[in-house]
């Protein structure tokens, strides 16, 4: 069982960037505390600052203001090293355009977490990789390449690559945004499945409607903050 509590808390962060003489306020005092265990949707129009959210969650970027505390730790006072140690094995991503490595067989995709974040190695990793890959009903692809595999299988694929080293919190940004309608909400139900499975907490960023209220709570960008729907 993961920890009770809260496993987000966004205080008062603003986050702009220079585009020459101007300054874009992507964010503004934006505020949000997401449970441990909790789905929520992300919903916004394109440039609202939905993937910069994201970024800031994961600590690759830095707020201009306020703090970001993720399972309790503030993530603004880790140095460089302990933030992509942190991301590494406190966070999985998944990610519009899949980015599976296309040298990988889809089983190396998947151990690959499990080898940075010295979980496992060797045959623990295979076999926790394939247990994962049957999951998502691609067990009988552990050998296929991802340029082998339709958007769909690529895309279970990346969920359990994301998933397989066991992370408190899923970042997914626009999983659905590069598949078909119906290959959309099988993708959502089974991420929907294993996070709820394992209680790990889940940040979606969609533009569907339907698949936002699939989850327990949609927060929208609106203006720079975050309000909920
Ligand atoms: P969304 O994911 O909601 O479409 P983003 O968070 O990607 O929006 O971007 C929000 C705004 O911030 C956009 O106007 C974008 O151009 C700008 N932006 C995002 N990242 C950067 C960056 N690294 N440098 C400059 N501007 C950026
Ligand atoms: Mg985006």
């Amino acid at each position: 069982m993961k920890e009770t509590g809260p496993s987000i808390e966004l205080v008062g962060v603003s986050k702009s960037y220079r585009e020459g003489e101007r300054t874009h306020d992507v964010l503004i005092d934006a505020s949000a505390t997401i449970q441990s265990g909790e789905r929520v949707a992300i919903l916004g129009p394109s440039g609202s600052g939905k993937s910069t959210l994201l970024n800031l969650v994961s600590g690759i970027d830095q707020p201009d203001a306020g703090r970001v505390i993720v399972g309790g730790i503030d993530i603004g006072g880790l140095s460089e090293r302990d933030r992509t140690l942190f991301r590494r094995e406190r966070i999985g991503f998944v990610f519009q355009f899949f980015n599976l490595l296309p040298t990988l067989t889809a089983l190396e995709n998947l151990m690959l977490p499990l080898e940075l974040t010295e979980q496992a190695n060797g045959a623990d990793a295979e076999s926790r990789a394939q247990t994962l890959l049957e999951a998502v009903a691609l067990g009988d692809r552990a050998a296929t390449f991802p340029d082998r595999l339709s958007g769909g299988e690529q895309q279970r694929v990346a969920i359990a690559r994301a998933l397989v080293h066991r992370p408190d919190l899923l970042l997914a940004d626009e999983p659905t945004g590069n598949l078909d309608q119906d290959t959309g909400e099988l993708v959502i139900d089974l991420l929907d499945e294993l996070v709820s499975a394992a209680g790990t907490t889940l940040l979606v960023v969609t533009h569907a409607r339907s698949l936002a209220e699939q989850m327990d709570r949609i927060l929208r960008v609106d203006h720079g903050r975050l309000v909920e729907v």
